[in-house]
């Protein structure tokens, strides 16, 4: 069928009705019914994509079916819960089918990934904006929230913080990223992988989690305010991208320690666990770095420290849409 010839009907049936056995009833009534796991606590999250503040216009309709639900799954994986069941909101300004297609084989292959089922929505014409809710589970008290920070623990990052920012970087020709580093940090931008297995094995050894969609001194500072506690950060301990000669060290930490869009977990844990979160960065085959520690609260709430033991300063913290 040529574009902008079907129905929003059509396009639903063909598109986005998919079968959801764990739920009592999936897409095509007025609501979705489902039944939370016996002494499971529903956990819910929303989050929304913007043409022109989240995407360009032109990004690769795959990769931006994946990410408007990855980015969803990476808040209930921050909540050391599972992801269960998802609605999809979305504006789109004319019915391409191919783009359509190709924007829902990416969305469901990020729900098979991390076992979500799409149970209802709702489609509109209108300027190209994504919403996604997400309900979780996790066992009733299990789930690990912001303010659980205590002075003395030790606090943690996954993966590569900054991979997407310098991604970001590299598309806006900030700088050039070349081969191997290139095709990493455009992979950590587009198809961000959301740390559900870390967040359900953190379950009982972090006192505090929050995933990284804004920078990570930013969503650190979540946490910290959350618990009333201040920190202190090791700025050489963070994971170095390997990056070429060309890159400007600015521009390098300014994306570890600033950069958006990441979607990797920062945690707080108590330092006598040191052992078991190095064991489980080797199940996980996941880069766990500890990169500093949850101190009482002083006049700044995050101290960053350089490799010499003095006090480094930065230009910004992180992403905020109204600033
Ligand atoms: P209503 O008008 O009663 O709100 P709609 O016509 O908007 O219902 O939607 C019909 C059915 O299709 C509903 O079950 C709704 O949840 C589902 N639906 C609509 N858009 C989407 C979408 N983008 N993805 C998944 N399900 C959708
Ligand atoms: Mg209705």
């Amino acid at each position: 069928m040529p574009a902008g010839t079907s129905s929003e009907f059509d396009l639903i049936d063909r598109y986005f009705k998919r079968p959801a056995p764990s739920a009592l009833l999936g897409v095509g009534d007025d609501a979705a019914i489902v039944s939370p796991s016996p002494g499971m606590q529903l956990l819910m999250s929303t989050d929304m994509l913007v043409a022109g503040t989240h995407f360009f216009d032109d990004t690769d309709p795959e990769a931006l079916g994946w990410k408007t639900l990855a980015v969803n799954v990476s808040d209930i994986a921050a909540m050391g819960a599972t992801p269960r069941w998802a609605l999809l909101a979305m504006a789109l300004p004319v019915a391409d089918e191919a783009w359509i297609a190709a924007f829902a084989r990416g969305f469901f292959d990020c729900a098979r990934t991390f076992g979500v089922e799409l149970i209802g929505g709702d489609t509109t014409r209108g300027p190209m904006n994504f919403c996604v809710t997400l309900f979780g589970e996790a066992a009733a008290g299990t789930a690990l929230m912001r303010s659980g920070a205590n002075i003395g623990d030790d606090i943690w990052v996954s993966g590569n913080p900054g991979w997407a920012a310098l991604g970001l970087a590299h598309l806006q020709g900030r700088c050039v990223l070349e081969g191997a580093q290139q095709t990493e940090c455009l992979l950590a931008l587009h198809k961000p992988q959301p740390r559900v297995a870390l967040g359900l094995a953190l379950q009982g050894l972090a006192t505090a989690a929050i995933d990284v969609s804004d920078g990570f001194l930013a969503d650190l500072g979540h946490i910290l305010d959350a618990s009333g506690v201040s920190a202190n950060i090791h700025v050489d301990c963070l994971p170095l991208p390997e990056t070429g000669a060309k890159l400007s060290a600015d521009l390098v930490r300014d994306s570890m320690l600033a950069g958006g869009d990441d979607y990797e977990l920062a945690f707080t844990v108590p330092p006598g666990y040191r052992d078991r979160v190095e064991e489980l960065s080797r199940q996980l085959r996941l880069a766990l770095t500890r990169v500093g520690s949850v101190v009482s609260r002083g006049s700044e709430t995050i101290r960053l420290v350089g490799a010499d033991g003095r006090p480094v300063t930065v230009k910004r913290f992180g992403y905020d849409h109204f600033r």
